[in-house]
């Protein structure tokens, strides 16, 4: 009998632990086996990296990120980092020299921060500097920040606002210093950014939008102040640094697999030049890019685990030829982007919502075709700004304004319609901001809306659900996996299950 293939998993983060969940699944279902090796670097459980803001506002604990951990018949090197490919020899080395045959080597080795070429920064930033990527970083962040420290965040683009946000929840006296227009330039336009960052002003946030920092300054090692491109000087006890990610693909690029940011994979996710190597997550860079962001991991995880269980026994099957010689590329069949891009801040005191492409200036857009409309309230901090198609919302800005851009949310990917005059949508929200939005109420949700983003999962799959006896949110998960991502969405899944219960009573007796 031959042997099951063996598929060796490089990284144990969140697309790792997705992926090997949905082969467990998928196999029990097809009755395909594999004898699978997990090399993870960090020395814990996959975790919920995404969370680790919400530990940093004190909005979450770290005991409560963990994952499920690998099933049983898994074989886990936790704290073990692979340092070689060999792909003639098919063995992943790892850092105590043990060698790991291969059918399938799947790279799942995330992103890393990138610091900034910053005289005073060394290559891990040196004393004082971190990055919030791991859960040691938070820990080592949560351990030095305590009321009346003087930290400054570098970056000031989602993950740089929400760690300066929670930061302001410990009482340290926070500076967000940004190189560019505007803070989240890259999901904002100028008025929306200017009115986040007044927001951030009125949490205590000292704003810096400059053209950036020339120096860290440190005595003896010590960090002890930035200077801004501006010459001025602030002293500071720590800075944090958000200026962006880059996929870990060094391994991957040392042993010749194609590798542009990341590693360049097809539509089955394998390296360009061998079939035996696969790449998901945040180290894969595909026809869109490298988004950097959960969802499309997870959907790369599953996508993976389901092929190599229903179609793809054939390519990862023992061997014994050695590896294919590079072959010329077809060019890969264009997938489609993500037709709807929705993105909502996590950081205590700010509510930000970007929706689709950032927003075109009004001038440009009207020769373009498009109307641009926007609500701005200064005073009360808020604004939103729509960027309409004919009768669709093809973008929007929303701050500080919760309750419009739920609506706003639902329409957009609704692609409901929009009234004779946009503007009432605008209006409608703002203008009795403790209504129940109807148009993303339980109720007004069509059954096939998106709920969690993270994981794909609809208003019918929650519904279903809650048929199936899924009575609270761990329920939900469990069933569904909605609100394990970034966990935006537990209020509508609440919404849903209390709706549910309201409309479906005679249910709750037979299941009593
Ligand atoms: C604070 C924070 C907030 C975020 N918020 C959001 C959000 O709201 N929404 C969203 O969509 N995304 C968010 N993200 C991004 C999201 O966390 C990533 O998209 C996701 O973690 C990618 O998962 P991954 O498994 O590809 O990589 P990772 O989670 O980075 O895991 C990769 C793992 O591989 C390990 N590894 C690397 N090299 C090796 C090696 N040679 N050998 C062994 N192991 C190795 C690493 O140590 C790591 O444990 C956030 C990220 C952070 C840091």
């Amino acid at each position: 009998m031959s042997r099951p293939p063996r598929v060796v998993v490089i990284g144990h983060g969140m697309v790792a632990a997705r992926f090997l969940d949905d082969l467990t699944r998928h196999a029990e279902r097809t009755g395909a086996a594999f004898d699978i090796t997990v090399l993870g670097e960090e020395p814990y459980e996959p975790y919920n990296r995404l969370m680790l803001s919400e530990v940093v506002a004190g909005r979450a604990d770290l005991a409560s990120l963990t994952l499920p951990a690998a099933p049983e018949d898994v074989t886990v090197h936790a704290g073990t980092a692979a340092v070689r490919l060999e792909r003639e020899r098919r063995v992943v080395i790892d850092a105590e020299g043990r060698e790991h045959p291969y059918d399938l080597a799947v790279f799942a080795t995330g992103a890393e921060a990138v610091m900034p070429p910053i005289p005073g920064l060394g290559a891990g930033g040196g004393q004082g500097v971190r990055a919030v990527r791991t859960i040691d970083e938070c820990r080592e962040l949560l351990a030095v920040c305590t009321p009346g420290r003087r930290m400054a965040v570098l970056g000031g683009g989602l993950l740089g606002v929400e760690i300066a946000c929670g930061l302001r929840t410990r009482d340290v006296d926070v500076t967000l210093v940004h190189r560019g227009g505007h803070v989240m330039d890259r999901q904002l336009d100028a008025p929306s950014g200017q009115m986040a960052a007044a927001v951030l002003g009125d949490l205590g946030v000292d704003v810096r939008v400059t053209s950036g920092i020339v120096r860290v300054l440190r005595e003896k090692e010590h960090l002890v102040g930035i200077e801004l491109a501006d010459g001025e000087r602030l002293d500071i006890d720590g800075l944090v640094v958000n200026t962006g990610v880059k996929p870990r693909a060094e391994i991957a690029r040392a042993a010749g697999v194609p590798v542009d940011i990341g590693i360049l994979v097809d539509e089955r996710l394998r390296a360009l030049d061998d079939d035996s190597v696969a790449a998901i997550g945040d180290c894969a860079q595909t026809d869109a890019g490298c988004p950097g962001l959960i969802a499309p991991g997870w959907e790369q995880a599953g996508r993976l685990a389901r092929e190599l269980c229903e179609n793809d026994q054939a390519a990862t099957a023992p061997r014994s030829a050695p590896i294919p010689q590079p072959t010329p590329q077809a060019t890969p069949e264009p997938r489609p982007e993500p037709e709807v891009s929705i993105v909502k801040l996590k950081a205590v005191g700010l509510d930000v919502v970007a929706l689709g492409e950032p927003l075109p200036d009004p001038f440009a857009a009207h020769a373009q075709g498009l109307r641009v409309l926007t609500l701005s309230d200064v005073g009360d901090r808020r604004s939103a700004t729509i960027a309409v198609d004919g009768e669709r919302i093809v973008a929007g800005v929303v701050v500080g304004s919760p309750r419009v851009a739920a609506d706003l949310m639902s329409a957009y990917e609704r692609r409901t319609p929009l009234p004779l005059d946009p503007a009432h949508l605008l209006v409608k929200g703002a203008s009795n901001p403790d209504a129940v939005p109807q148009a993303a109420g339980p109720t007004a949700l069509p059954s096939t809306a998106t709920v969690c983003r993270c994981n794909g999962v609809s208003k019918k799959e929650i519904v279903d659900a809650h048929v199936e006896g899924a009575r609270c949110v761990e329920d939900v998960a469990a069933a569904t996996r909605a609100t394990t991502g970034c966990g935006s969405c537990t209020a509508t899944v609440c919404g849903i299950l209390e709706w549910m219960d309201e409309v479906n009573p005679a249910q709750e007796a037979t299941m009593a």
